[in-house]
């Protein structure tokens, strides 16, 4: 099998062209392939030989759930796209004509959820800063340029619109200037989330170049970094070239005073079971960083309460604090990885219930929605009628965080657009003038 040199020394990305040798490996016969290979013409489609060699179990291929966390599923889109597009591919299209075809199935998929491109865009004067997210007051999320990949993407991915090659559809900056001049301008924000992509794609020079900027900004008392790459690439804080140089600049970021919060992103437990996660988990913390867990909950690959209390056992056990079980996000293949609100606080409640009180710094299930992260607090009947109750963990506004608000139940519901008000007219977050039905 043909292998591309990646980003660090040893590090091999399998992309689309190889994907067809790989699927063979999982069992899929000829048509299952063709089917496979016209999603992958819509969604990115990249893993690496740490996740094909050591986490996916081939035997259990291609239901094994860490290969469903990698591999596109013939499913995933609405199948008269896909027929359209394995015709293409069958024929022998144009790349431009598959271009345009993938195009138009991505633009029905809601690229940028929750507001992503006007709500959440700063200004700099009358001018939009690029690569740049600022929806919570304390709060700046930046995309930097060299980060905007991922070691292996993940099918359900809400960011997959930054990697399919389409510059309309991607966000980022490289402009570190800016952003100190934003936060000068704006000393209400006390955190800055680096995100993507995942940022620990980049080698420890451009990432530095990143981060001293931000040293000496006494208003910052946080540094973020959402990465994946413990459960991807734990080589990368191990064994790459610049490991340990890595690990010096996540020393100086708590030298400096701020808190670096490692946000480590694990979908299954099976990623977290290698000696090298072990070490690098270790080697992390030796630098002072603390180290938060999230994932989203997803059907068919972590849609059980076992995965995900074992998730926060082991979490515990090598010093991570587990932070966020996430909803999956109304975006791409949302449809195909939904768990329904109802059974996501099932599964929630199933997995709180069953660890200790040290992992239940957990939070969820929550949804990052347009209005903030609204979080599933239950199912209850008041006044006779069955209702969710929720409240919003952060908001846009923060007068709203921590109040309750209700919601009629309803079982099919997998995002917060499907739900509707209960004892009330709308939601604490829509403006009083909107409505839709009677509470
Ligand atoms: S690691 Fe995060 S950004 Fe990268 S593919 Fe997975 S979900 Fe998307």
């Amino acid at each position: 099998m043909i292998l591309k040199e990646g980003p660090t020394r040893g590090f091999r990305a399998y992309t689309a062209k190889h994907l067809d040798d790989l699927l063979r490996r999982a069992g899929l016969g000829d048509e299952e392939r063709l089917r496979v290979r016209a999603v992958a013409t819509v969604l990115p489609f990249r893993t690496n030989a740490y996740v094909v060699d050591h986490l996916i179990d081939w035997s259990a291929a291609p239901d094994d759930p860490m290969y469903r966390l990698v591999f596109p599923q013939a499913d995933m889109l609405p199948e008269t796209d896909v027929t359209r597009l394995a015709a293409l591919l069958r024929d022998d299209a144009s790349g431009a004509e598959i271009q345009a075809a993938a195009h138009a199935v991505r633009m029905r998929l809601n690229p940028h959820p929750a507001g992503q491109l006007d709500l959440n865009v700063p200004r700099a004067g009358p001018k939009p800063v690029p690569g740049m997210q600022h929806k919570y007051p304390e709060t700046v999320l930046f995309f930097p340029k060299q980060g905007q990949t991922c070691h292996a993407y993940c099918t359900y991915c809400f960011r997959w619109a930054q990697f399919v090659g389409e510059p309309d559809l991607k966000f980022a900056s490289d402009d570190v200037a800016t952003l100190v001049g934003y936060l000068k301008e704006h000393p209400e924000v006390t955190g800055v989330l680096f995100t993507g992509g995942d940022p620990m794609i980049m080698g420890e020079s451009v990432l530095r170049r990143y981060l001293e900027p931000l040293l000496g900004l006494e208003q910052l008392e946080s540094i973020r970094i959402g990465t994946k790459s413990l459960g991807y690439w734990p080589q990368r804080f191990v064994s790459d070239p610049d490991a340990d140089d890595t690990l010096r600049l996540f020393a100086s970021v708590v030298e400096a005073g701020k808190n670096l919060a490692f946000m480590a992103h694990f979908s299954h437990p099976r990623e977290m079971e290698s000696p090298l996660v072990e070490s690098a988990v270790s080697r992390i913390l030796g630098t002072g960083a603390v180290i938060r867990t999230q994932a989203p909950l997803i059907r068919s690959i972590n849609d059980d309460p076992g995965a995900w209390s074992s998730m926060w056992r082991r979490q515990l056990t090598l010093g991570m604090v587990p932070y966020y079980m996430f909803v999956e996000r109304d975006t791409g293949p949302q449809d195909y990885f939904a768990v329904p609100l109802a059974r996501g606080y099932e599964i929630f409640r199933d997995a709180y219930a069953s660890v200790s009180g040290l992992c239940r710094t957990v939070r969820g299930p929550s949804m990052s929605a347009t209005p903030g992260k609204v979080c599933v607090d239950g199912v209850t009947e008041i006044a006779g009628r069955e209702v969710f109750v929720l409240h919003l963990i952060q908001a846009r506004d923060p007068d709203l965080v921590g109040r309750p608000f209700f919601a009629r139940y309803d079982p099919k519901a997998v995002w917060l657009t499907d739900l509707r008000p209960a004892f009330a007219d709308r939601f604490p977050f829509e403006p009083a003038v909107a409505r839709r039905l009677p509470a």
